[in-house]
């Protein structure tokens, strides 16, 4: 097990339905498998993350298998033996894809938002004890210094020093955002002047172990638009309710899906 006690560091163990520390700090394991280890301190309101609404049409959209190019992109990095990090995890689709297809690594996913890691655990028994979930922070994640040999981070924020930490000496980040012609017809649709998303900095103290761009077409109804897709995007909070009913009304709409994928590796440190 690769988490460690949120109050003092000290590396977690299972004892019955709790996980403890040397110093008897005791976390409940929930019924659906997950475990809580986000300190009161940590939250910046009650129910940090994504709300209920925005991961059910999350879970829609990536059930429908429309992300799933990235998954191929990810999978060759995923060995057997291998311990794997998803940093922002949400309802873990994609961490419980990748670990169906390697079935000999350990996963473990994290995510501040409770609603979303339950999901993940309770849709992810089939995979325990290889899966493994806790309601976290990715800035300050609970996990054991130079655990991990894949950190997945896909449109989360995470901290570089915080990643190079937990990672091992040859560990590997894997970091997905937007390029530029990402989601640019709902762009276009919902604002007067659209700006191409500009590609993310590579993050300090990490060098490019290999860099790809996925970019394909999809296809969706206005339904499928507004009530699945762009809740789960920053479109969910922006443009009018008129270009939104606008798109809710077409029968079919094109979207582009224009990822940018960073596989990272921490610079050496010189001796
Ligand atoms: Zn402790």
């Amino acid at each position: 097990m690769i988490w460690k006690c949120p109050n003092c560091n000290e590396p977690l163990q299972q004892d019955n339905r709790q996980l403890k520390c040397s110093n008897n700090h005791s976390f409940d394991i929930a019924k659906q498998g997950y475990t809580n280890l986000l300190l009161d301190n940590q939250k910046k309101s009650k129910n940090p993350g994504d709300n209920d609404e925005m991961l059910e049409a999350r879970q829609r959209f990536l059930q429908a298998g429309f992300y799933d190019p990235l998954i191929k992109a990810i999978q060759p990095y995923i060995k057997p033996n291998h311990t794997i990090i998803d940093l922002g995890c949400g309802e873990g689709y994609y961490l419980r894809q990748l670990l169906t297809q390697e079935p000999d690594a350990k996963g473990y996913g994290i995510d501040i938002a409770k609603t979303g890691v339950k999901k993940a655990a309770q849709q992810s028994k089939a995979l325990q004890p290889y899966i493994a979930y806790a309601v976290g922070s990715t800035y300050r994640a609970p996990v054991i210094d130079h655990s991990c040999d894949v950190a997945i981070s896909i449109f989360a924020p995470f901290d570089e020093q915080d990643v190079q930490r937990i990672l091992k000496d040859e560990g590997l980040l894997i970091r997905v955002g937007p390029a530029t012609k990402h989601h640019q017809e709902i762009k276009e649709k919902l604002y007067q002047n659209a700006e191409e998303f500009k590609p993310a900095a590579i993050p300090e103290g990490f060098q490019i172990t290999h860099q790809e761009e996925l970019l394909y077409e999809i296809e969706l109804s206005g339904k499928a638009l507004t009530e699945d897709l762009i809740p789960m995007t920053p479109f969910h909070w922006q443009g009018s309710q008129e270009a939104k009913a606008a798109l809710a009304a077409l029968s079919s709409q094109k979207i582009t899906v224009h990822f940018q994928v960073d596989v990272l590796s921490a610079v050496p440190k010189s001796v």
